[in-house]
């Protein structure tokens, strides 16, 4: 391999001597497209169209591969910010753009009071840790090899050492390495990932240091896999024990397993699925730089005002345009004369019509024209009464905007602010005055074609929207009402219910432990069964995991009482999505939840067992005993026998009081 080695068009030992050129040809590129020429001819809201399709485009090989010094980035950013704020001709005189509100506020996502650009720091180190990620989880082969040729031949990615020249390229993924370190983990199937080596358990990374000497092992294991009984992939318990410390032993014992015959997979922990594509590696480095807006001042954004915004962002009735506008308004963002004239000397802070000093409130609800605009408007409004405040515009257009204000009165305040904005440039550049029937008749003219172009749209979109609402509401809600089996689709005779309770958030301090409860009913060769049972799992903190975990119990119990043929009953969608897999659109589980499906799909293997959703409403029974479980302190486990066809002592609790159930506690269990 050699300095002309190329990947992907891209040389891979491009050396920092070249640099220069290949900065020049991509600051050229965002220069070209983002001129501020072109801005002028375009409102705000095409600028943000635009500003966003540049950003996708232009990440050419070298944004992807290469993490740029912060000062070249920041000329980008300029490049960027200029054309965001490149006046109109009637805003200001277009040759020096102010900056309003920082580039950082603007960077942050719409639902934070931001614009949702992003940020090009954030960008260039987002897409080179999917490189990164490209490169460690094999997804690149050619790639993972060369590199693995070059910089660690006799070792892997997670283990060796700085050493040697680097290209330019290895020291960016060198750059992202602490990312990967801190946030991956392999998920353990086969267990052919070596374990001195790869990231496979809590600790690893120090892992022969918990080694217990002198090594008596021989031939010392190599492999995950070497540690475990084939069979079984039960943990080889005097092996672990005769070769690590207690610590580590325990890291070990807590390392889940899933139950499928593929090679172990690499998990990027904070996405869901466990990939991570350019999206979530940019949500990731986002979310290390959101800092927190200041509570008070020009900055800062009210809670009815973010609210207000994120309705009209999502409101599809409401043009582009009118929304940016909205949010420059929000967020003290139009260059009103007082405003503009703080940054430059040549701007004087007066109202062209009437010589008051012109802020927000004076410009949109208190000079002579707005106002008689507002009190002819239908419905009327005295402007003259609201307060003039100083960045009172957050404060008053919540209280126009009363919260399930209708679509038509909003979209009718929205473009009166637009008109009185545009009567008051036209004025203050041009020097033409508009009357108050004019601001009117342009409001309305905009109005009946803002609603004709609806109707046509949303006659012909209707089937589409219908789609698209039902995939928003699935997403993480486990408690999700659609689709409900009310009616078992089989005949089974035996009901199995299940349900978890977490802890509410304020009271999760380290290992507060989830409620279980299982309530297995029906009759079993001529025996009426009536099984209650109540238990505690510490790592079900989220709601999904801890459903997903009670599932788990539920078939660990009824494998042991030797139930051939029932069903299951749970108020978890996405675990019965995840557990009748060929139902065609589910999506793939989340990764962590996988351990736990292979565990039950291993339980219920050679049996009849059907997964259903029912209505948290019909699951009353599991529910209260999940709840009172969640609450319980006590240390032992109470079992109690009613059932008249039992002998006494009873079997089935003498059965499940001497099973050992790892990291479930049983805390109640009765045959009634
Ligand atoms: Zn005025
Ligand atoms: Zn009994």
């Amino acid at each position: 391999m050699n300095a002309n080695t190329m990947h992907l068009g891209h040389p891979l030992l491009f050396s920092y001597k070249n640099r220069s050129n290949a900065y020049s040809f991509i600051l050229n590129k965002f220069r070209a497209k983002l001129s501020t020429l072109k801005a002028n001819k375009i409102n705000h809201a095409g600028r943000l169209v635009y500003i966003n399709s540049v950003l996708s485009s232009i990440p050419i090989y070298y944004l992807t591969n290469i993490i740029f010094p912060e000062n070249f980035l920041d000329r980008i950013e300029a490049i960027m910010r200029n054309f965001w704020w490149a006046g109109h001709k009637d805003e200001n005189d277009g040759t020096n753009p102010i900056a309003f509100r920082s580039w950082d506020d603007i960077c942050r996502p719409k639902k934070l009071g931001g614009l949702g650009i992003r940020k090009i720091h954030a960008v260039n180190k987002s897409l080179v840790l999917h490189s990164a990620w490209m490169v460690v989880s094999g997804k690149d082969p050619f790639l993972s090899s060369v590199l693995k040729a070059k910089y660690f031949p006799n070792s892997t990615f997670w283990k060796y050492s700085k050493h040697g020249s680097k290209s330019v390229f290895w020291s960016s993924i060198q750059n992202v390495r602490q990312f990967l370190f801190q946030n991956s983990i392999f998920q353990i199937h086969q267990g052919n990932i070596n374990i001195w080596t790869e990231p496979w358990c809590q600790g690893w990374d120090n892992i022969h240091s918990h080694i217990q000497l002198p090594v008596s092992v021989n031939p010392i294991p190599n492999q995950v896999k070497d540690l475990w009984y084939p069979s079984t992939r039960d943990w080889n318990l005097p092996l672990v024990q005769e070769l690590f410390d207690l610590n580590f032993q325990e890291f070990i014992f807590q390392t889940p397993i899933v139950h499928l015959h593929e090679t172990d997979k690499l998990i990027w922990k904070p996405a869901r699925i466990g990939i991570c594509s350019s999206k979530e590696a940019y949500n990731f480095i986002s979310r290390l730089n959101n800092h927190q807006l200041p509570d008070q001042g020009s900055r800062s954004i009210s809670a009815p005002a973010l609210d207000l915004i994120n309705g009209i962002w999502k409101n599809k009735k409401v043009q582009p345009k009118l929304k940016v506008f909205m949010w420059r308004l929000i967020r003290n963002a139009v260059a009103t004369a007082e405003r503009a004239s703080r940054y430059s000397t040549n701007i004087n802070n007066l109202c062209n019509y009437c010589g008051q000093k012109e802020n927000d409130m004076h410009l949109f609800f208190h000079c002579s024209l707005p106002r008689a605009v507002w009190f002819s408007a239908n419905p009327s409004l005295r402007a003259d009464l609201l307060p003039n405040i100083e960045h009172g515009l957050q404060d008053i257009l919540p209280y126009i905007f009363p919260p399930h204000t209708d679509d038509s009165h909003l979209i009718s305040v929205i473009t009166t602010l637009w008109y009185i904005w545009r009567a008051r440039n036209n004025n203050h550049f041009n020097n033409r005055t508009w009357t108050v029937q004019q601001v009117h008749f342009n409001i309305q003219a905009e109005i009946s074609v803002i609603t004709n172009s609806i109707s046509e749209k949303s006659s012909m979109n209707d089937d589409h929207n219908h789609l698209s609402n039902q995939d928003d509401t699935g997403e993480g809600s486990p408690q999700g009402e659609q689709q409900d089996t009310t009616t078992p689709s089989n005949t089974n005779n035996i009901s199995c219910y299940v349900d978890a309770v977490i802890p509410p958030e304020h009271l999760i301090v380290g290992t507060t432990p989830a409620g279980i409860g299982i309530y297995i009913t029906g009759d079993d060769q001529a025996t009426r069964l009536n099984i209650k049972i109540q238990a505690q799992i510490q790592d079900g903190v989220n709601p999904l995991m801890a459903e997903g975990l009670a599932m788990e119990l539920a078939t660990k119990i009824t494998t042991i009482m030797g139930l051939q043929s029932y069903s299951i009953f749970t108020d978890s969608q996405i675990l019965v999505e995840a557990l009748n897999p060929g139902s065609g659109k589910a999506k793939p589980p989340p990764w962590r939840l996988k351990p736990t499906l292979s565990t039950i799909q291993n339980q219920v293997q050679g049996h009849q067992v059907s997964f259903s959703k029912i209505k948290r409403t019909l699951n009353v029974e599991a529910h209260k005993l999940a709840r009172k479980a969640r609450q319980s302190f006590q240390q032992q486990v109470f079992t109690r026998c009613s059932n008249c066809f039992h002998n006494s002592p009873c079997e089935l609790l003498h059965l499940l009081c001497t099973q050992s159930w790892g990291n479930f506690r049983l805390l109640y269990v009765s045959c009634e």
